[in-house]
């Protein structure tokens, strides 16, 4: 059974994987036995994460990209899928949030969030789905986030964002499903990484505590599990689903 959780061979581009969520999902592939490529614009800290990959005897590379660079994220994909012959997982989870309310967010800043968090993921998914229909083995994942489902004042356009990453994974989903690609998101609660830095700084620290069942913030390691199992064999009939991991708060009032 266990099996069925091995990335062996497997290649996997993680957006964002040089720090916070994409880190810990990037380590997460590696053990798993993926081939992990890097993708993010601080490489220094890329490098960081591909040496610890390394170091517990996984495989890596790392990849300069700005996902919101069309041309560079499309060369990127096609260029990995030709030097390996195959592209099995895509994880699209670089992003950002503009923290002001409806006033004083300008058109720029609104369309900023939804080109990095949401037209990003169309574009690497869009570059992705012919190399995995090769094989007829393809996953993407989504990064969503409790905003896919649930909205709070002050963040316009992550919320708009991360409800079309919602939207995005299920007509993905339907499209490139008879291919043997899955889609699916993953959508996660509050978790102690960089974004949320402002947040850990507030009474919103407690407030997350104590509405979480679990009592605590998201550890970005929370993610690994749900990480590999999307992204293997063994989720072969999870599709267009967006799996909230939050501790259970937006199950709570
Ligand atoms: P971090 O701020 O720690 O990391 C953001 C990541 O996105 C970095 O790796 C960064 O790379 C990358 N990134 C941002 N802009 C670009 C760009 N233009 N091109 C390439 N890479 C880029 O945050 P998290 O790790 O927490 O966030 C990761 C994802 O998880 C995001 O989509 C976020 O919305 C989502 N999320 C996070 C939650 C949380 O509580 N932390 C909750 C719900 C969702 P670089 O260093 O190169 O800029």
């Amino acid at each position: 059974m266990l099996d069925q959780f091995l990335l062996t061979d497997r290649v996997a581009i993680v957006t964002g994987g040089n720090r916070g969520l994409g880190r810990a999902m990037a380590i997460a592939l590696a053990s798993a036995g993926a081939r992990v490529i890097i993708a993010a614009r601080d490489l220094q800290a890329a490098e960081a994460v591909r040496a610890e990959i390394i170091a517990q005897g996984g495989d890596a590379e790392c990849q300069s990209l700005d996902v919101g660079d069309d041309a560079a994220a499309e060369a990127l994909v096609n260029e990995v899928a030709a030097r390996y012959g195959r592209l099995d997982i895509l994880i699209n989870n670089a992003g950002i949030v503009g923290r002001k309310p409806l006033a004083e967010t300008t058109p720029e800043d609104y369309r900023a969030v939804i080109d990095i968090n949401l037209n990003s993921a169309f574009v690497l998914s869009r570059a992705a789905a012919p190399h995995m229909r090769k094989n007829r083995y393809g996953r993407i994942i989504n990064i969503g986030s409790i905003m896919s489902r649930i909205s709070r004042a002050g963040v316009p356009g992550y919320v708009s964002s991360k409800h079309g990453i919602d939207g995005l994974t299920k007509a993905l989903a339907a499209e490139l499903g008879p291919d043997g690609i899955t889609v699916n998101g993953i959508g996660p609660g509050y978790f102690v990484t960089d974004i949320t830095t402002p947040l850990q700084a507030t009474d919103f620290k407690q407030m997350v505590e104590q509405r979480t069942p679990l009592g605590r913030w998201g550890q970005p390691e929370d993610l690994s599990g749900a990480t590999v199992f999307l992204a293997s064999p063994a989720a072969s009939y999870v599709n267009g689903h967006l799996m909230i991991i939050d501790g259970g708060l937006s199950t709570t009032l």
